[in-house]
């Protein structure tokens, strides 16, 4: 196996009660376990691809071969887009960011809020599945946000119509919130605000911006 499902670097119910521990349980060890067993299983008539990081594989569809094309952008996009999505939670989460990233959200935005209602909006207008994004764009500032369908990512150049490094994504798949809020995407989103782990997406920032 290339690639192996990269563990939630929490318990279940760390996310609780915002997030409930059988969404977190479902999502990770089945969807998303799902997205890395069936990316190794494209990849398996390619072994010289294997070597590549993920991150070099969707970033660069075109170099990959055409029969395993579309493979590896759903499922190499699914698996990246879980691995920032899970390390971006927190239990402990919520608040505002600090520092330059807060500075750089009230820059562009005008304030926390309005950027709060901008990404929330973004996302919640997403039509069908897809991903609600924040990136730096390639000029080392903040992009507006924008959504992805499917597991596009904002990295997929030639794909991505808002191409950028991200630094918060939500997940807007009906199997992310389906459980807990059914049809009611928008709760959801206005729910998940409160495990948004601003330190680590401040780390993204920076690292980013450098
Ligand atoms: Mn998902």
């Amino acid at each position: 196996m290339a690639y192996s499902l990269k563990p939630l670097p929490y318990a279940y119910a760390a996310l609780e009660p915002h997030m409930d521990a059988k969404t977190v349980e479902i999502h990770h060890d089945k969807h998303h376990a799902a997205y890395v067993a069936n990316l190794n299983k494209a990849l398996e008539k390619y072994p010289a691809l294997q070597s590549r990081t993920i991150e070099q594989l969707v970033t660069d569809l075109q170099s990959v071969p055409e029969d395993i094309r579309t493979a590896v952008r759903n499922n190499g996009g699914g698996t990246l887009n879980h691995d920032l999505y899970w390390d971006l939670l927190s239990g402990k989460g919520g608040g505002k960011p600090s520092g330059a990233l807060a500075e750089a959200i009230a820059k562009k935005f005008g304030s926390f809020e309005a950027f709060q209602e901008k990404f929330s909006a973004t996302a919640a207008a997403q039509f069908g599945s897809g991903w609600g994004w924040l990136c730096v764009g390639e000029d080392g500032q903040l992009c507006g946000c924008c959504s992805t369908p499917g597991h596009d990512s904002p990295i997929m150049k030639g794909i991505a119509k808002c191409p950028g490094t991200p630094i918060l994504v939500v997940d807007v798949w009906e199997h992310a919130y389906y459980l807990k809020f059914q049809n009611r995407r928008a709760d959801f989103i206005k729910t998940w605000w409160n495990l948004v782990n601003w330190k680590k997406v401040e780390e993204l920032y920076l690292a980013a911006v450098k």
